[in-house]
């Protein structure tokens, strides 16, 4: 594969783009350092670079891109809402329509509320249940990230009680210490840092399936013994669901697992492709919010018209009938292709999947908690990738993504997936 027009591209990006990227987990720092991939042009499961090599794409755009790039039903909506202004500023139909949508599938979105990033989302639930609860700690789950605003970027202590430690230069040690970080699946560590910061603790924010150290599930009663804790000590459940909502039904996760948190945020999926965020949940707490209550929140881009309109055509083509057995029946042929190939030439690795995302870690060791995603081979990871993207298929630069299958991925996509892995590990075996 030649890779000299994204070379060349990479280098003026260098010049003029700090780090040449526009999200730190662009560059392939993770894997070796490379100059990215320069992609041109995608359609469905489909991505084509300046140097004309196509890709099988499971990045997804980390997530959002769940029916493919470029859908046609989705992109005649940007198209007609383009054609009829692109932002206004005023009220428009469009966020009330996408607003019942959203609480058709997810009951507990009483209320809601249209930002432009997952990360302004988790920031302002965040906001709402420390006014909510006139509290102003917060418990979070190891290694999940919750975006860049200086409260969630917070490392994990090493135990439960402890406070936390900036993960950022110009996070204030003073804003670390609002927060508490306890193991993910851990209840006994969970409890025992509710009891202890008790009557300090605002919300806890939780990834009901964790996408961020890949895909982890919660283990069986984990999510409900987390809410019976909060509620008992009066603390609100925070979801963020930025990653998992219709990521593996028409829904929350929440409502998957049928368990109900008091506020949700979301992001990535909702906006069709384009730049949004939400956030909602129960009506007696969002009350809280301007111009009802006193908590602050606003945006001037925000549930902007062709977002909106984007969502609402995103969801009306992942509400067909078949699409979440369809994104199942793939992962699975996928995981199965990969583990047998795993035992085939005996490679160090496991897998987590869920529906249609996937992790492929380096390691024996079954993966339910972000220090085993830490532990787990990353020198591996990064030649798989690089012999992977060899073949033309495209993963996320990073040990501790998803592969996320879209709607448009074929089985033929399943099969020469697999051959690459093959070559892969056969290579990786030597
Ligand atoms: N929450 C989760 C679970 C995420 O995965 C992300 C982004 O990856 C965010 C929040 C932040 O969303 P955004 O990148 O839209 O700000």
């Amino acid at each position: 594969m030649n890779f000299s027009e994204s070379e060349r591209i990479q280098k003026d990006a260098n010049e003029y783009i700090l780090g040449g990227v526009n999200s730190p987990s662009r560059s392939y720092k993770a894997v070796g350092g490379d100059a990215p991939v320069v992609m041109e042009r995608a359609d469905g499961a489909y991505f084509y670079d300046v140097d004309g090599n196509r890709y099988i794409d499971y990045l997804a755009a980390y997530g959002p891109i769940i029916a493919g790039h470029a859908h046609p039903h989705i992109t005649a909506a940007i198209k007609q809402a383009a054609e009829t202004g692109v932002l206004y500023g005023t009220p428009t139909k469009h966020e009330v329509k996408f607003a019942k949508m959203l609480r058709e599938a997810i009951p507990s979105l009483e209320k809601i509320r249209f930002v432009n990033s997952g990360t302004e989302a988790v920031m302002t639930t965040i906001r709402v249940a420390r006014a909510y609860t006139k509290r102003d700690k917060i418990i979070k789950f190891a290694g999940c990230y919750h975006g860049h605003s200086d409260l969630v970027l917070v490392a994990a202590g090493s135990g439960p009680s402890q406070l936390g430690t900036p993960d950022s230069a110009g996070v204030p040690e003073s804003v670390a210490k609002e927060v508490i970080t306890v193991p993910f699946n851990d209840i006994e560590s969970f409890k025992e840092a509710i009891h202890h910061f008790s009557d300090q603790i605002a919300a806890v924010l939780v990834e009901p399936i964790v996408g961020n150290f890949g895909i982890v599930e919660p283990a069986e009663g984990f999510l409900q013994a987390v809410n019976d804790i909060a509620h008992d000590n009066g603390t609100l459940v925070i979801y963020d669901e930025v990653i998992t909502a219709f990521r593996f039904c028409y829904g929350g996760a929440q409502d998957m697992l049928g368990v109900t948190p008091d506020l949700t945020a979301f992001g990535k999926i909702i906006g069709g492709g384009l730049p949004i965020g939400a956030y909602g949940g129960r009506q007696d707490i969002m009350e809280h919010v301007a111009p009802l209550g006193p908590t602050y929140q606003a945006g001037t881009m925000a549930g902007n018209p062709l977002s909106m309109q984007a969502g609402i055509a995103l969801l009306e083509v992942i509400k067909e009938e078949g699409t979440y057995e369809q994104l199942d029946a793939l992962g699975k042929k996928l995981e199965d292709g990969v583990q047998a190939l795993i035992q085939k030439y005996n490679i160090p690795a496991t897998i987590n999947r869920l529906k249609g995302a996937m992790t492929l870690y380096f390691t024996k060791e079954k993966v339910v908690n972000y220090e085993q995603a830490e532990n787990t081979d990353g020198e591996m990871f990064a030649k798989f990738f690089k012999l992977m993207l060899k073949q033309g298929i495209n993963l996320a630069p990073s040990k501790y993504e998803a592969w996320f299958i879209t709607i448009r991925h074929t089985e033929a996509d399943i099969d020469e997936t697999l051959a690459a892995v093959e070559n892969s590990f056969k290579e990786m075996s030597l």
